[in-house]
């Protein structure tokens, strides 16, 4: 048995038996891990709001050997959602960027960048930033950390640069020279290639602060979906929920 302690945040629980939660947390160092805390359907469990979905914690668990499952033993929460969840369009959001990254996140497969991005985005929801640019930037970097969808600078097929008018090639997942678009590869409208630009060069909140317009974000939005739906063969389950609030024009 190895006692371990770490940052963690919760992407959510489930009951178990009479007392007990399932916990499926996400480590930067990790990656993505179930736990049990048991006793924390008890009225004086000792986790207390730190099982919430989204709260950052920092998380004490012993591993057995061959256990797929940990026992968590501590939790110490650093920061709660509470806050954003007073707000139905942030709560919503922040429980479909959990769910995006649960679903591409890999259990023990370390990634620190899947992490920061869980991490700072659950931070510019709770400093008000725009919940559909939020949710937005995760979308395309979700897929992009996740190795599914290329970068905008470069060829997926021979490397090139990649000027404008962009063009996406939606069979291959990716954004394609001139020269190598075998087919109608449709093209990307100047103004949303430019958003996705600074999308993958800023921070969340920075690109919350942007102020770019709704049909230009809901236009990556598409592309993010077509993406993800093909590689995944069905939608997250939250994304009916979220354009219920959030609008799907
Ligand atoms: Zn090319």
């Amino acid at each position: 048995m190895k006692p371990h302690k770490t940052e963690a945040i919760i992407l959510h629980t489930f009951a178990a038996r009479e007392r007990d939660k399932m916990v499926i947390f996400l480590t930067p160092q990790e990656g993505k891990m179930k736990g049990w805390a048991y006793g924390a359907r008890g009225i004086k469990s000792r986790f207390g709001a730190g099982l919430e979905p989204l709260s950052k914690v920092r998380i004490g668990y012993i591993e057995k050997e061959n256990e797929e499952v940990v026992r968590i033993e501590s939790l110490d929460l650093i920061r709660s959602l509470f806050p954003a969840q007073q707000v139905l369009v942030t709560s919503i959001s922040a429980t479909y960027i959990a769910e995006t990254v649960d679903t591409f996140a890999q259990a023990h497969d370390p990634s620190e960048l899947i992490y920061r991005l869980l991490d700072r985005t659950t931070e510019a929801l709770l400093a008000g930033s725009a919940p559909m640019a939020v949710v937005t930037y995760a979308e395309i970097w979700i897929l992009r950390l996740a190795g599914i969808l290329a970068s905008t600078r470069n060829c997926m097929e021979c490397d090139g640069p990649l000027e404008r008018p962009l063009r996406f090639d939606s069979t291959q997942h990716g954004f394609i020279c001139p020269s190598c678009a075998t087919r109608d590869a449709p093209l990307i409208a100047n103004d949303v290639a430019a958003a996705l630009d600074s999308l993958f060069r800023l921070s969340a909140g920075d690109f919350a602060e942007q102020g770019i317009p709704d049909h230009v974000l809901f236009q990556i939005r598409a592309l993010a979906g077509s993406v993800r739906r093909d590689f995944l063969g069905h939608e997250l389950k939250s994304f009916d929920i979220l354009a219920g609030v959030i609008g799907s024009r």
